[in-house]
């Protein structure tokens, strides 16, 4: 499989250090708030290139943290802390509200199909290894002790800046916007590995440690997390575009000083889902969620399949609009797979055929709309419904989209409500399908293609009725 690393700039080919086994790591919520569907878009991707190595015969470990302390909004110890921010928004302890959105994170990702990973591990469950991995840096000489906090000296290394191409004597200037300068750092890229003296002294959650009450720094629970769980080499290391700097340039720093040799070799950044107003963000308060969806009465996999029909290494535009499209496909999809009979016998030589080109689209830097495109076409195959069905459920591991199932629900649906048509379920498939991709064309603002739909119904006897609650048809 080719992907792109961020750390090199390159396609590459995806190689694991241990034949057959990915050790991948995932960079989990901060659990102040709902994951918001931006988070979710970085989630759905990273689960579909879990569930496509997979699928392509990998054994894979994979490991997430959960952010439940010391998660500031800026780097410099200022901003305020996000935990405490919850708590207070909400008149519950940091632990109260951990709990809530932990449970809330993983009731979203089942909804959207998102596999929790084999190892899911909170922050405040490992202080002890924190404080000694942050001793061990101390030992080394990369971390010095200033104003009671612990940095880490980014001077120490050869090479700070991964994934930016700064020049070095920016370590000396200091490059990142936002970030008040902190007296007692050496460097404006120091950050801070251990606070025991914060500018918010009402921190709920401290622990002890060799140097005094405190709390750790963010960027230390990735490195730790991952290293405990997968070892001193770690194959692929994922996050949403955001977290490349400063997050995971320090955790690059802080791992690699302590392990003394290269720790990550791939990394895999999801770009961002935007609104018209920008980023979607959690701080910015306003925010879309899976539960919001469900309201406005989204299938929560329409959102799925949206993110799909774009490139992970692309920003993607939300509005209503696209949403609506991508709806219209899902509902195209799924009636399309009730049409289906499992009649027949797989055909193998149009199996493999079709197989080959799914994994052609992934196996490119996981392009998934170009594997939404192979799916698209085993619906067209000259094959029987058999084959075709073995095909969607096949490709259904890696897409998640759950088609075989809501099929069957529409199925039974519409067998209950057309007892004695005549018709038969298949026939209405495919004008429903018909209609769905005339509500896109309409979307798209394909005028001539909604009207070509149209008519081609009314030659077959059926006439289409557009009402404010959908189209509807008539036959005869
Ligand atoms: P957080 O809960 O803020 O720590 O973020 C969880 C994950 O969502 C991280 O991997 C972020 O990089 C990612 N993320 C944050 N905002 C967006 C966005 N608008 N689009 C895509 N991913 C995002
Ligand atoms: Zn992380």
């Amino acid at each position: 499989m080719i992907l792109y690393n961020s750390a090199t700039r390159k396609k590459e080919e995806f190689v694991p250090r241990e034949e057959g086994k990915v050790k991948m790591y995932t960079c989990g919520p901060t659990v102040y708030h709902f994951a918001h569907i931006g988070n979710l878009r970085s989630y759905i991707m990273e689960d579909v290139l879990e569930k496509y190595l997979r699928y392509i015969g990998y054994d894979v470990n994979r490991v997430m943290n959960i952010t439940d302390v010391g998660h500031l909004t800026s780097d410099a110890d200022e901003g305020e802390d996000k935990m405490l921010k919850g708590a207070k928004r909400e008149h519950k302890s940091v632990m109260e509200i951990a709990k809530y959105y932990t449970d809330a994170f993983f009731a979203d990702a089942e909804a959207l199909n998102i596999k929790k990973p084999d190892t899911v591990v909170p922050a405040t469950s490992c202080i002890d290894e924190f404080i000694r991995v942050i001793s061990s840096l101390m030992e080394k000489g990369y971390a010095y002790e200033a104003g009671g906090n612990i940095y880490f000296d980014t001077s120490k290394l050869k090479k700070y800046y991964i994934f930016n191409d700064f020049d070095e004597e920016d370590l000396a200037v200091g490059v990142r916007e936002g970030v008040g300068a902190d007296e007692n750092k050496k460097n404006k890229a120091d950050f801070v590995l251990w606070f025991t003296k914060s500018k918010f002294d009402s921190q709920e959650l401290k622990w002890d440690s060799p140097w005094g009450l405190g709390y750790p720094g963010w960027h230390i629970e990735c490195s730790c997390i991952s290293m405990k769980n997968l070892g001193e080499y770690l194959d692929i290391h994922c996050g949403g575009i955001d977290n490349a700097f400063p997050h995971h340039t320090n955790e690059i720093a802080q791992s690699e000083a302590y392990l003394g040799h290269e720790w990550c070799k791939t990394w895999f950044h999801v770009h961002h889902l935007n609104t018209a107003t920008g980023k979607m963000s959690k701080s910015k308060g306003e925010f879309l969620t899976v539960s919001l969806l469900k309201e406005k009465g989204y299938d929560p996999l329409v959102y799925r399949l949206f993110c799909l029909q774009s490139h992970y290494r692309k920003n993607l535009m939300f509005s209503w609009e696209n949403l609506d499209n991508a709806a219209s496909a899902y509902d195209k999809l799924v009636s399309r797979t009730a049409a289906l009979s499992a009649d027949g016998e797989i055909d193998k030589a149009v199996f493999d055929e079709c197989r080959a080109e799914f994994c052609a689209a992934l196996d490119n830097d996981l392009n998934t709309s170009l594997a939404l495109t192979a799916l698209s076409g085993v619906f067209k195959k000259k094959t029987n419904g058999a084959t075709k069905l073995a095909l969607i459920n096949d490709f259904d591991r890696v897409l998640g989209l759950s088609l075989a199932d809501r099929a069957a629900k529409v199925g039974g649906e519409k067998k209950g409500a057309e007892d004695g048509a005549g018709n038969g379920t298949g026939d209405d498939a495919e004008i429903l399908a018909a209609i769905a991709e005339r509500a896109a064309a309409k979307s798209a603002k394909d005028y001539a293609t909604a009207d070509r739909i149209r008519n081609e119904l009314l030659e077959k006897g059926i006439t289409l009725i557009d009402t404010p609650e959908g189209t509807k048809y008539t036959k005869g």
